[in-house]
């Protein structure tokens, strides 16, 4: 399996190289050359297995250049972490399936795809004799999640830029009481533009890249979008009594990486009927699909933060086969984007788009009121991410298609709202025991890169 770049500018390379690579070198993203596409005998195999079984038949069509047995226990060894048996659990509430995604150690569904892309940067680091520093600026639930999959391993550092007490307080302690040699965590008296916009300079000084090896975990990695592709296959499977029936997911979404995984399952041949994605105030990408207007606004904060994005660096991916895996097309859509801020589609493309995809921005009343209303009927808390999934939902059941809600967040993780909307403080998960009255390690620093940068020059292996 080779992949290739959506601008067309680099030669096919191995899957591992693409993990390491990242970011493709023209500017564009990596996808596979082909995507493999199932058989019902496979489909039918596969209904049965195991979590940790299912993601080693999917990884190793796309990750061939890597042993299988090796493979098998880098896969078996990410999901150590997960404190529910079944790693990603499907439960049935209120008509819905609710596919809980946050029994990973920082309790967002990020820890699916970090905890393995954490055991893949070892093992090939340790393959190539190289190091990585890792550098990444997070508002909370991608600098955690990173910081969990990289721990105490060998030959990588982490750094991570988090904007001082901006973040939820759970979200600081998952990262700040993190006291492994190799993670560094930097508090930024600044916002997370701040943070951001140094660690963009960081990576424009090739350099400075260069000299240091860094290293970055966002999700254009396509090896997090691959660990993702897992779930939906597991969770279909558990909702349905046979091969022929469909279903419809519902994604919460702000860099389109989570939808784009299930994207991806649908074209290797699983029985999705749509995709539902689902944004909160912050909805350019509900307007692409529900109007064909991909136009840039301002990003509002809300009380679904990890979704408060404007630009989704996925949505490249997309284009690439909307414009029927067309790399010069790609090119022009997103140099029209930046001149203008907008990106126009043909009735056709957004034919197109309407097949698979339906979108719902869900405001913050309506997250609120669905938290309330949720926990009313069925006891259960759903978190504010999640809420905007479940809200969404609700305009487009039908009573012939399953329906699978992504919950991408335990509602302990962002507790504030789930009290405002209900009143009833939700159960701690094990993980968060006592970490009030643990051991922290960060620095607090001013935002200015160039005491950034010696910092981290300080401190890198
Ligand atoms: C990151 C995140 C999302 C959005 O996922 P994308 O892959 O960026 O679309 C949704 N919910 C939670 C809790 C998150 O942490």
């Amino acid at each position: 399996m080779k992949y290739i770049s959506t601008r067309g500018g680099i030669a096919p390379i191995s899957f591992k190289d693409a993990v390491m690579m990242g970011l493709a070198t023209d500017g564009g993203l990596l996808l596979p050359q082909v995507i493999p596409t199932l058989d019902d005998l496979t489909l039918a195999r596969w209904r049965t297995l195991p979590y940790r079984d299912l993601a080693f038949e999917i990884i190793s069509l796309f990750a061939d250049d890597i042993p299988p047995e090796e493979l098998k226990q880098l896969i078996n060894r990410s999901y150590d972490r997960f404190t529910h048996p079944e790693i990603t659990p499907l439960v049935a509430k209120d008509g819905v399936h609710i596919l809980e995604l946050f029994h990973g150690p920082t309790l967002a569904f990020k820890d699916v795809a970090l905890q393995f892309l954490g055991n893949l940067f070892e093992y090939l680091l340790k393959e190539r004799g190289e190091k990585m520093n890792i550098v990444g600026a997070t508002s909370g639930d991608t600098g955690s999640a990173a910081i969990h999959g990289v721990r105490g391993k060998e030959n990588i550092s982490i750094f991570i830029l988090h904007p001082h007490l901006k973040t939820s307080p759970v979200q600081a302690l998952q990262m700040t009481t993190v006291t492994d040699d190799n993670v560094h965590n930097i508090a930024v008296t600044g916002t997370f533009d701040d943070c951001q916009n140094m660690v963009k300079g960081f990576f424009g000084d090739l350099e400075f890249k260069e000299k240091y090896s860094l290293g970055a975990v966002n999700s254009i990695n396509w090896a997090r979008v691959l660990a993702q592709v897992v779930y939906y296959f597991y969770a279909s499977f558990r909702a349905t009594g046979d091969p022929a029936e469909k279903v419809i997911f519902s994604v919460p979404t702000g860099n389109f990486g989570d939808i784009f995984a299930g994207y991806i399952a649908k074209r290797m041949g699983l029985n999705i009927d749509k995709l539902l994605l689902a944004t909160n105030e912050n909805n350019i990408l509900t307007r692409f699909i529900n109007d064909g207007d991909y136009s840039l606004g301002r990003v509002v904060s809300t009380v679904s933060p990890s979704m408060d994005i404007q630009v989704a660096s996925n949505f490249e991916r997309y284009l690439y086969y909307l414009f029927h895996e067309n790399p010069d097309a790609v090119r022009r859509a997103l140099e029209s984007f930046g001149e203008s801020g907008r990106m126009n589609f043909s009735l056709e493309q957004r034919r197109q788009v309407g097949e698979l995809f339906l979108s719902r921005s869900v405001n913050q009343e309506e997250t609120l009121k669905t938290i309330a209303d949720f926990h009313n009927e069925t006891g259960y808390l759903l978190d504010p991410h999640t809420a905007v999934g479940v809200r969404a939902a609700q305009d487009f059941t039908s009573r012939d298609i399953p329906l699978i809600c992504l919950a991408t967040a335990h509602p302990a993780k962002f507790d504030e709202a789930v009290v405002n909307a209900t009143g009833v403080q939700p159960e701690r998960p094990a993980v968060l025991d006592g970490i009030e009255g643990l051991p922290t390690r960060c620095e607090l620093m001013e935002n200015d890169p160039a005491a950034i940068r010696s910092f981290i020059q300080r401190h890198a292996i």
